[in-house]
């Protein structure tokens, strides 16, 4: 199963530069709540965890073995 990068709802603001900067789509606003939603298009580039000025997104990477 996709792991998607993890947003901590208590630290974010709602500045969303996150979600102009996900080029996947996978960051949207519900109920003035940001949140990450499963994208088949997130390729784990790490932007959404850069930009945020409250360190409020966690991007886990699954290890594959070669
Ligand atoms: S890792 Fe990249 S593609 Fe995935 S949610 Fe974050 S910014 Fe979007
Ligand atoms: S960049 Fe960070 S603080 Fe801003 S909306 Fe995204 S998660 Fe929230």
């Amino acid at each position: 199963m996709k792991v998607m990068p993890e947003l901590n709802a208590e630290l974010c603001d709602g500045c969303g530069l996150c979600i102009i900067a996900c080029h996947g789509g996978a960051i949207i606003t519900e109920d003035d709540q940001v949140r990450i939603e499963l994208s088949e298009d997130c390729d784990f580039c790490g932007v959404c965890e850069a930009v945020c000025p409250q360190q409020a997104i966690t991007c886990f990477y699954l290890i594959v073995p070669a």
